[in-house]
């Protein structure tokens, strides 16, 4: 029995157009696009007529164990129950597939809860985005580490950093996550032009994920970090936000790509309440360095280099569910163009997780990953954020069509 999605307009992301076909839909995958008969008696129709259907989105950077509502970073699960924070990631997982994520990565667990959640999702017993794990991200001994104690895994020079990538694999994680950099939400000491990890450190890092056939992720906003992150062969590099143009030069030689995770600042300040409890130096320097972080993604974007969307759901007031916010903020706010942002969203995650054969665009023999919408992205990116379908692997997730 297969599935149909009836008269939609089908966006394809690497052309850049729509064209109006009927999807046919069997184990899984897409096994036809218009052209080949209607549905037989035995198929299942779905009417999505006039909606404008997009593969399944997917999001690079989020943290499904933290929590958004409060504002403050400073060990948010302190005091609590250890199923607290299992409980709020599934929960993050399944609004994050509601709110258009079909696939997500983490980038920083919380002891290991998003992996449990992670395993549910595959075994059909929650509902959620397919998910590629790092466990608990590797960090240099750091202030900050006391704000984020379930997050962090500290390791020092490259025999601790082989070590500490090698427990991540063995707590199920899919990739390694290195902070080449200081970060924004961190404590006083901390200072995101500074560096942390220096080359060696990474490269050791990069050696295991590579030896595992995984890849490694690199927070790095500081410009020598990038350089370093790029250099020792990291997959992607984070946020980026303090790099030049040699640096994003850098990165397009050595095909980094760069995961922006410009919403987080606009979604801070849309914030009243997260923006109201927030330390007031990390709130400072959310204000401070929006501007930057936008020009430089726009500067990495127009000297070649490939970029991925990543929302960074789970910093204060950055909720998960509402990942497409990241899709507009590019257009908006870093003048990507409607099609280069989606493309980001879309193909771009598919290339930096090497999943182009299943992900990543509506084609013939890909998983049947499907957003729709009412309204024409295209058109007007601002409706990028008015989900109504979702299609995961064939399973309808929600219809908010008609
Ligand atoms: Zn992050």
């Amino acid at each position: 029995m297969a599935t149909w999605l009836r008269g939609g307009r089908l966006y394809d992301v690497v052309e850049g157009g729509y064209r109006e076909a009927d999807l046919k839909i069997e184990r899984g995958r897409i096994a036809a696009m218009g052209g080949t008969g209607g549905p037989s008696a035995d198929d299942r129709a779905i009417d999505v007529a006039g909606a404008c259907l997009f593969p399944g989105f997917i999001d690079c950077h989020v943290h499904l164990c933290m929590p958004t509502e409060d504002g403050n970073p400073d060990d948010p699960w302190g005091g609590k129950l250890p199923g607290e924070t299992a409980i709020y990631a599934a929960q993050a997982a399944e609004r994050t597939l509601m709110g258009g994520v079909t696939t997500a990565r983490d980038v920083g667990g919380w002891d290991y809860h998003e992996i449990a959640v992670r395993n549910l999702i595959d075994r059909g017993r929650l509902k959620g985005p397919r998910l590629y794990c790092a466990g608990r991200l590797l960090s240099v001994t750091t202030s900050t580490i006391a704000y984020y104690r379930g997050m962090y895994d500290e390791a020092n020079g490259p025999d601790e950093v082989r070590a500490k990538a090698r427990k991540q694999l063995a707590m199920g994680a899919d990739l390694i996550k290195v902070m080449a950099t200081g970060a924004i939400t961190s404590t006083e000491y901390e200072d995101a032009r500074a560096i942390q990890y220096q080359l060696d450190e990474l490269k050791a890092a990069v050696a295991i994920a590579e030896e595992n056939r995984k890849h490694c992720a690199a927070h790095a906003h500081a410009c020598d970090g990038i350089r370093n992150a790029a250099l020792a062969g990291c997959r992607s590099v984070e946020h980026g936000s303090f790099g030049d143009e040699d640096a994003y030069a850098l990165m397009a030689e050595k095909g980094t790509f760069l995961v922006p995770t410009v919403c987080v600042h606009s979604a801070l300040l849309a914030d009243n309440r997260a923006s109201a409890n927030l330390l007031p130096h990390i709130r400072e320097r959310y204000a401070a360095t929006e501007d930057i972080h936008l020009g430089n993604t726009r500067l990495a974007s127009d000297i070649g280099v490939k970029i991925a969307m990543g929302t960074d759901a789970g910093t204060p007031g950055n909720h998960h569910g509402d990942n497409m916010q990241e899709i507009e903020r590019m257009v908006t706010g870093a003048a990507l163009t409607p099609r280069d942002a989606i493309f980001a969203a879309t193909m771009g995650g598919a290339r930096l997780l090497g999943r182009e054969e299943d992900l990543g665009s509506l084609a013939v023999g890909k998983l049947a990953d499907v957003v729709g919408f009412a309204a024409d992205p295209l058109a007007d990116i601002h409706a990028i954020r008015d989900v109504r379908f979702v299609m995961k692997g064939g399973e309808t997730a929600r219809n908010d069509l008609g």
